[in-house]
């Protein structure tokens, strides 16, 4: 059997509960939701991706299932198995979907579909729905015997411009599935084939301990304890170290900064995910820049940065940056604006649609341009606030999690309802 997250009864029971969400986002899609769970009594979901932690899908997945099950829908989540070496490959797969060079070898290729051939295996086949996220187990659709399922393939990259080799590999099998879904139309690649494509944003769970409310005094005490000067304007990016995540030019963008505003300090926040072996080399290469600066702070969770300290930081600096050069979506972003936060971040991918259309002046696409922003938010704390106040608002109608589930139980009700089987 492939692994199975487990889930903790406490997130079904009490503190995942739809109802929670009825005074941040209203009647109307509680309602809605509620509706759709009714329809779809007794159907078997099962969602399957490669880690459980670690980067924005483990993030979305361990909120969104557990609110699916307290809806009383019957959703497992699955992991499929990988070795080092498996996802060196998925990694370059990964980089490569959003345009990156990967050599695409007979080796690489026999690793890949061997893995998800022995993960098809062992993965029961009597679920109603799949829904496979990313390219790590894209192929498993191909070797599972479950001819009245429907599948879903979800991709959260920017697949507008893959790699043309790389692309031609995995099209074929993902060209298997009922339905493809995407962060936003300009990531469609132009020449896949599929009965269906659906455009459903990521959201955040305003309920979790990662984004809950959480005083500001506690917040600011976090960052001390840390190391922080509170009393000196404080930055920060919360981010895998990955290089399409600029943690480097993050650095020269504090630098400069720190030329007109020598008081300034970075604080770097990275979760090292078991799927991504690319981080440990960054993680070293910024614990060199970090290493005789004290205004540079590097936090991971391995030195126990959870959920609940990424919350403190993004509600405790004075400033958040991300500065993606290619991104998926963000969710990030929008956790900074749902704390209040002004946000300076690279104009990529799915991080506009997240910005509140008066303030898209701080996206950026240059280090410079990115360390001008920063300047002006620092010294302009009422821009700051009002830049702060409609993120919240923005993020508030269009990226809490129930409009996920709302999508999500919408698209499968179509797909097994028309028979896209
Ligand atoms: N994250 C975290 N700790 C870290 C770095 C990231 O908890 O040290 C979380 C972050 O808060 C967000 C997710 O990981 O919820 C990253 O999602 P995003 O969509 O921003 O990027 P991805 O990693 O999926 O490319």
């Amino acid at each position: 059997m492939l692994p199975k997250v487990a889930i903790g009864r406490h997130c079904c029971a009490q503190s995942t509960n739809l109802e929670n969400y009825r005074p941040l986002v209203g009647d109307a899609l509680i309602d809605e939701i509620n509706g759709l769970a009714a329809e779809l009594n007794g159907v078997r979901i099962c969602h399957i991706n490669s880690t459980a932690e670690g980067g924005g899908v483990a993030e979305l997945l361990a909120r969104h299932i557990p609110l699916l099950q307290a809806l009383g829908l019957s959703t497992d989540w699955r992991l499929i198995h990988g070795d080092p070496a498996f996802f060196q490959i998925t990694k370059g797969f990964h980089n490569a979907l959003q345009g990156g060079a990967f050599p695409l070898t007979q080796a690489v290729q026999e690793t890949y579909l061997d893995h998800n051939r022995e993960s098809a295996g062992l993965l029961e086949a009597d679920y109603d729905v799949y829904i496979v996220h990313d390219p790590q187990p894209a192929a498993i659709r191909h070797f599972v015997e479950a001819p009245k399922a429907v599948w879903i393939w979800r991709c959260h990259i920017d697949s507008s411009e893959p790699n043309p080799e790389v692309w031609a590999f995995l099209r074929p099998f993902i060209e298997d599935y009922d339905v493809v879904v995407f962060t936003m139309p300009d990531f469609l690649p132009p020449d896949l084939q599929v009965d269906r494509v659906a455009f459903i944003a990521p959201v955040i769970d305003p309920l979790s301990t990662k984004n809950m409310e959480l005083p500001l005094e506690i917040c600011r005490r976090v960052l001390a304890d840390s190391g922080l000067d509170l009393h000196r304007p404080i930055l920060l990016q919360v981010s895998r170290f990955d290089p399409w995540k600029d943690p480097l030019g993050v650095i020269r963008v504090y630098r400069l900064v720190k030329e007109r505003m020598p008081d300034v300090q970075l604080a770097l926040i990275g979760a090292m995910a078991r799927d991504d072996p690319e981080g440990w080399v960054l993680l070293e290469m910024i614990n060199e820049e970090a290493v005789n600066d004290p205004d540079l702070y590097v936090f991971t969770n391995l030195t126990g940065v959870g959920n609940m300290e990424v919350n403190a930081f993004q509600r405790g600096a004075d400033l958040v940056i991300q500065k993606s050069l290619k991104e998926g979506f963000g969710l990030v972003v929008s956790e900074a604006f749902w704390k209040g936060k002004a946000v300076v971040a690279g104009k990529a991918g799915g991080i506009p649609m997240q910005f509140p259309p008066d303030f898209r002046n701080f996206l950026v696409e240059s280090v410079e341009e990115c360390a001008e922003q920063v300047f002006n938010l620092i010294t302009q704390p009422r821009v700051r606030a009002a830049f702060g106040r409609a993120g919240r608002e923005r993020v508030r109608q269009e990226f809490l999690l129930p409009r996920l589930v709302r999508d999500e139980l919408a698209l499968i009700r179509e797909a097994l309802g028309d028979g896209a089987r």
